[in-house]
């Protein structure tokens, strides 16, 4: 059987030398039907390394987002001046405001930029569709909508909260992940993975009826997870017998180091832009 899915890594925090680097995410999908853009990142890495990767981006049929935050959303002024056609998809919470309260240091927003939120605003309602619920874009392309969060272990992964002040948490609800349907399994790509890597893989084996996962790719926000989360992460990891890993983005370098020790280098294969997989 052929391969059904492209996915090439636009944006991450890891580069080679002739590619941008910058903290952010973004990945180019190319299957049967459609071209799909996920994410956007945040500054100009994603046309730099477009252009360097031969990604033409005015041909994306969809883009989807992850969530609001904005190393995943910043650069959609620049998309859409590229592109006047592609539907996006989104959970409802991708605008509200929403910040970083780090204790001992200034709060941050970090929501989506104000000339993300003005771009969106500019365009017709009919092409913008949020989703609630999981959905399918193809009979193979699902992603997942808000995932609920059944691990008590596996919290949001910072300090965020829906105002400057340490009031009220943000869950990121909004935050979700997509899933390919391959001859070899699931392939799963993430933004920030702020729901969990747990939660989110075991919701998406329930959605799809998939058990067998082929890899799994993006930021798995693993940053400022403890030993506990890291092993019960990592024993998932090791059960679910993917093929492949590969860290990218918000993982973490010293989670990801971990993830090596643990799982091996012949499944983790850390990420970085340029990075194509096909399956
Ligand atoms: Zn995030
Ligand atoms: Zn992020």
């Amino acid at each position: 059987m052929g391969k059904t899915v492209k996915i090439t890594v636009l944006v991450d925090n890891e580069a080679p030398e002739n590619l941008a680097k910058e903290h952010g995410f973004s990945a180019w999908i190319e299957t049967d039907e459609y071209r799909i853009l996920f994410d956007t990142g945040q500054l100009g890495a994603l046309l730099t390394n477009a252009e360097k990767l031969g990604v033409d981006l005015s041909t994306a049929d969809k883009l989807v987002f992850s969530h609001g935050h904005y190393d995943h959303t910043g650069q959609l002024p620049a998309f859409l001046e590229k592109n006047s056609k592609a539907h996006i998809y989104c959970c409802p919470q991708l605008r509200i405001g929403r910040y970083s309260c780090k204790i001992g240091t200034a709060p941050r927003f970090i929501g989506m930029p104000e000339a993300s939120i003005k771009a969106l605003a500019s365009i017709s309602a009919g092409r913008i569709h949020e989703t609630s619920c999981p959905r399918y874009l193809t009979t193979k392309v699902g992603m997942t909508g808000p995932v609920p969060r059944d691990v008590p272990l596996e919290d949001t992964g910072g300090p965020f909260f829906l105002d400057d002040h340490r009031g009220v948490d943000d869950l990121i609800e909004d935050d979700q992940s997509m899933w390919f349907e391959t001859d070899n399994g699931l392939l799963i790509l993430l933004g920030c993975c702020h729901a969990g890597l747990v939660n989110t893989v075991e919701y998406i084996r329930r959605i799809s009826g998939i058990q067998k996962i082929h890899g799994i790719i993006g930021g798995m926000h693993l940053v400022n997870a403890d030993e506990k989360r890291l092993n019960y992460t990592f024993e998932h990891l090791k059960a679910w017998n993917p093929d492949f890993l590969s860290p990218c983005h918000c993982t973490g370098q010293s989670a990801t180091a971990c993830m090596l020790e643990a799982i091996g280098s012949d499944i983790v294969k850390p990420g970085h832009a340029g990075l194509v997989i096909e399956a």
